[in-house]
């Protein structure tokens, strides 16, 4: 068989929190369980948002928790994604949908603009109708579907690549054989598995971690600060205090370190969540 190839896919525009710790454990723990490696890449696609001393927090929380990787590849903001685009072009076109328009079809997309012609405008990919089908590793058998009144944009107005081109060239051009990360990325699956098989790619093993909320009851984001790992370690938290709490949210007993748990490690135990933090 070949390796497990995982990766931790940090996007330096917000800090580290708790939610990011769960899904990065989990990726860390079935990497090592499977004698695999795992790689780190910094997603800054959005190169407007990334913020480099975001990036040397993120790196610092990472060694701080020990979740190490064996090896960085290359960041978005570097990589060049017309070869993708090349491959893909007989699948995409541009929308010449004004904001409004769009707006007052509450995100529905209309078929129409594909044969319109457009030759500037955010660049979108053409979905079939077609159910996508993976087995989750957490959340068991899916079957999603592709809505074309759903045709994702794949290259911005102003030309920045989008998060879902991004990913899924890199996730490729990386040899990922294991995608691991929150369950708010759930639904975007079926487009990306749809993506890699037009690519000509066996997607990866796909496997999504409880959504983590904060004491207010609302997704863990850059707005609850307080959760952040560099904002914890602060206020005097140790490493094993972070891990006493997210390790459980993995079905897991408690340790200091994940690489006390490593064998215990097991999919199956993962609750499906989402899960809320207790106040401080
Ligand atoms: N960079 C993305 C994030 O921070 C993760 C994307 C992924 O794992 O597919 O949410």
């Amino acid at each position: 068989m070949s390796p497990v190839i995982g990766r931790l896919a940090p996007t330096p525009s917000g800090e580290l929190h708790l939610g990011n710790v769960c899904a990065f454990a989990a990726a860390w723990l079935a990497v090592r369980k499977a004698g695999g490696r795992l790689l780190l890449r910094m997603e800054d696609v959005d190169a407007v948002r990334a913020r480099q001393e975001i990036e040397d927090g993120i790196r610092r929380d990472l060694d701080w928790l020990g979740l190490h990787w064996d090896e960085e590849t290359e960041r978005q903001s570097t990589r060049d994604y017309r070869p993708t685009l090349k491959v893909l072009q007989d699948h995409t076109y541009h929308c010449g949908c004004t904001r409004k328009l769009l707006k007052s079809l509450q995100g529905e997309h209309p078929l129409s603009c594909r044969q319109a012609g457009h030759e500037t405008g955010p660049l979108r990919l053409a979905l079939p109708t077609q159910e996508v089908r993976f087995d989750d590793q957490v959340f068991g058998p899916q079957v999603l579907g592709l809505d074309p009144s759903q045709d994702p944009i794949l290259v911005r107005r102003d030309g920045l690549s989008t998060y879902l081109l991004a990913v899924v060239t890199d996730d490729i051009a990386d040899g990922v054989t294991q995608v691991v990360r929150g369950a708010d990325i759930l639904p975007f699956t079926a487009i990306q598995q749809y993506m890699w098989r037009l690519l000509g790619h066996t997607e990866p093993a796909w496997a999504h971690t409880p959504v983590i909320l904060g004491p207010d009851g609302r997704k863990l984001s850059k707005s609850h600060g307080s959760e952040a790992v560099a904002s914890l370690r602060e206020r005097g938290y140790r490493p094993s205090d972070i891990w006493s709490q997210v390790l459980p949210w993995l079905g897991l007993p408690s340790a200091s370190y994940p690489a006390e748990v490593v064998d215990l490690f097991d999919w199956r135990r993962i609750p499906r969540g989402p899960i809320q933090v207790a106040p401080r």
